[in-house]
């Protein structure tokens, strides 16, 4: 398996709820490790430009307004096979249908405000990191 990097989001919901460590936490102890981190009150328009594939989804606008609605920290983790690992300690994306154990389980509130954001494939996440970091603010 392969050291590969992913990107991830604490979402407002959840640094609101001062969840930015607790959630850390579970992904540190996944084995992933932080190289980047910074927080950012997106704006409206960078939150349009991150989920422009889901554009033609119904909760498009909802999403967008909640994701620059406050302070997000975004991430950039590394690891074993980062990208699946990430996705497995986040939980499904309704919280109700999470396992538990994960972050969307024990963190989240509906699933819209499901507290993390994880990539969900390496060109997706080679995207997303690119979208929010230079090269040189990733320091593993
Ligand atoms: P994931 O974040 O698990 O990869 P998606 O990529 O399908 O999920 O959706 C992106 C984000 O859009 C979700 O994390 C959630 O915040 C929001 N979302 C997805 N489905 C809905 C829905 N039915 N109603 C409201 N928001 C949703
Ligand atoms: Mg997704």
């Amino acid at each position: 398996m392969a050291i590969e990097r992913t990107f991830s989001m604490i979402k407002p919901d959840a640094t609101k709820r001062n969840l930015t460590g607790a959630i850390t936490k579970k992904l540190e102890d996944a084995g992933l490790r932080v190289v980047a981190s910074k927080r950012v009150w997106m704006s409206r328009r960078q939150a349009e430009g991150f989920y422009a594939v889901h554009k033609e989804r119904p909760f498009f606008d909802e999403l967008c307004e909640f994701m620059s609605s406050g302070p997000t920290v975004v991430q950039v983790l590394e690891g074993e096979n980062a990208i699946l690992k990430n996705r497995e300690v986040m939980g499904a994306t309704n919280p109700a249908d999470a396992a538990e154990g994960t972050i969307r389980k024990e963190f989240a509130t509906s699933i819209g405000e499901n507290s993390v954001h994880g990539s969900d494939a390496p060109e997706t996440a080679a995207e997303e990191i690119r979208y929010w970091f230079s090269d040189t603010e990733v320091v593993g």
